[in-house]
C-alpha cells in the first residue's frame, strides 16, 4: 500500500508515520516540493553527466546527475530521488495505487543486471496537479551509491 504524506506535514509527523507505517511503499512527499515547478535543483549545480547514480548492489549506472529533479522524496527505504530519467532498468507490470493525493498508476523498476528493486516509476496520475510525476521516476537513496 503505498501513502502519500501531505506536503505541509512537518518533519515530526513524517518521522512517525514513517516509523509506524514502516512497511512496503511507503512514499512521501516533502516540504518545499512545488509541483508547478519540479525542477528544484538548478542544472548550473551538477554540470554534465557526472556524477552518475549506480545500482549499489552492482555498479549498474541507473541515473544522471542532470536527470535529477527532487531528493525530497521518501521511499520505503528512507530518502528517495525523483528523476526525469532512470536507465539500465527493468520497469514492472503496472499496477492501481490509492495515495493520499489521488490514485497513480505505477510499476516498480528493478536494475536490469542484478535485479534489485531500485524504486518505482509514475506511469499515470489521475489528479491533474499530479500530472508532472508522470512518467518519471522514484529511485530509493539506500540503493544506489554516487559514483565520479
Ligand atoms: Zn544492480
Amino acid at each position: 500500500m503505498f501513502r502519500l504524506i501531505d506536503h505541509r506535514m512537518d518533519s515530526h509527523s513524517q518521522y512517525i508515520l514513517q516509523h509506524l507505517w514502516g512497511g512496503d511503499g511507503l512514499e512521501v512527499c516533502a516540504k518545499g516540493e512545488n509541483p508547478q515547478n519540479p525542477s528544484l535543483i538548478s542544472m548550473g549545480e551538477f554540470p554534465g553527466h557526472r556524477p552518475t547514480f549506480s545500482c549499489r548492489n552492482c555498479r549498474n549506472p541507473v541515473a544522471f546527475w542532470q536527470d535529477l529533479i527532487s531528493k525530497d522524496f521518501w521511499g520505503k527505504s528512507g530518502r528517495a530521488f525523483l528523476f526525469h530519467h532512470a536507465m539500465n532498468i527493468v520497469v514492472g507490470e503496472k499496477e492501481e495505487k490509492q495515495l493520499i493525493t489521488g490514485l497513480f498508476t505505477i510499476a516498480n523498476i528493478s536494475c536490469s543486471n542484478c535485479g534489485e528493486v531500485m524504486g518505482w516509476k509514475y506511469v499515470q496520475a489521475y489528479e491533474p496537479r499530479e500530472r508532472y510525476k508522470e512518467g518519471k521516476f522514484i529511485i530509493e537513496r539506500a540503493k544506489i551509491v554516487k559514483e565520479y
